[in-house]
């Protein structure tokens, strides 16, 4: 069974989490097998990914939720490196509508030129399918400012699928799309008591996470109002009240998934976790 590794390399969200990268958003990279993906490369994804180890020049597929920058200002320079500095149509690039056409009032986030780069290109609208090398991705309903955002699903043989809800509101019936997978991976923006139009507070979070009953949970995507209430504090109390494993991801935590689910942090200091999930 090949493990997927699941790499945070940023787990800032919205504007001012951006603007002061008071944590990073360079977005999530995946690898499975020979397979790598980059998920969300916001503004950092190309320089922490190096910085990380991760060459974007091996990367096979680069996925676009929406058109908001943190999730989309690297996918250009991604595009250039996952197609060997222009010179082969390699790899796929999967983005929503927005990201691709524009739409009210915005342009596309991923010039055409960029978009006849990629080896083929993948629309996301909610109830699409489609695979990069082993892993198979599925495009969930989102609602947020931008209409054409998605949540993914994704599956790679022999490790269980996992969700990742980027930007969205837990609007009635998300949590029965995210229901059963092993691993959800919440974009928590805002503390408990503050809900946020179009984004999910850790309120919400413990909701989904009671609907979809995942076998583990990361909280992510934090904004400023999160970071100063504690992410670990907002972690463990959606523990408390769900019973349900949540780690609150920090920048350079990764995830492996194979009979287990190891958490590690970026420090060499820091003892993995390994969660029998
Ligand atoms: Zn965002
Ligand atoms: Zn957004």
């Amino acid at each position: 069974m090949e493990p997927l590794t699941i790499h945070l390399l940023g787990t800032g969200g919205g504007r001012h989490t951006m603007c002061t990268q008071r944590r990073k958003t360079a977005g999530i990279r995946l690898a499975h097998g020979g397979t790598q993906v980059h998920v969300d490369p916001g503004p950092g994804a190309l320089v922490h990914s190096i910085y990380a180890g991760l060459t974007p020049m091996r990367l096979d597929g680069v996925i676009v939720t929406h058109c908001h920058p943190d999730h989309y200002t690297d996918a250009e320079v991604l595009i250039e490196a996952m197609t060997g500095g222009t010179t082969r149509r390699h790899g796929v690039l999967a983005a929503a509508r927005s990201v691709l056409r524009g739409g009210d009032g915005i342009d596309p986030s991923v010039s055409r030129y960029h978009q006849g780069l990629a080896g083929r290109v993948e629309e996301l609208v909610p109830g699409s399918r489609f695979e990069i090398g082993g892993i198979s991705f599925e495009a969930i309903k989102a609602v947020h400012g931008d209409g054409d955002a998605v949540c993914l699903r994704l599956e790679a043989p022999g490790v269980g699928d996992l969700a990742y809800t980027s930007d969205t509101e837990a609007y009635p019936g998300l949590g029965e799309a995210l229901r059963g997978c092993r691993l959800l991976v919440l974009g928590t923006m805002w503390p408990r008591g503050s809900p946020l139009k179009g984004h999910l507070c850790t309120d919400d979070a413990l909701r989904l996470i009671k609907e979809a009953k995942p076998r583990c949970a990361v909280t992510t995507h934090f904004g400023i109002k999160l970071l100063n209430a504690d992410p670990a504090k907002e972690a463990a109390w959606l523990v408390e009240e769900s019973g349900v494993p949540v780690i609150p991801a920090v920048d350079g935590l990764t995830l492996t998934l194979d009979e287990k689910i190891t958490a590690r942090g970026p420090r060499k200091a820091d003892e993995p976790m390994t969660i029998d999930a």
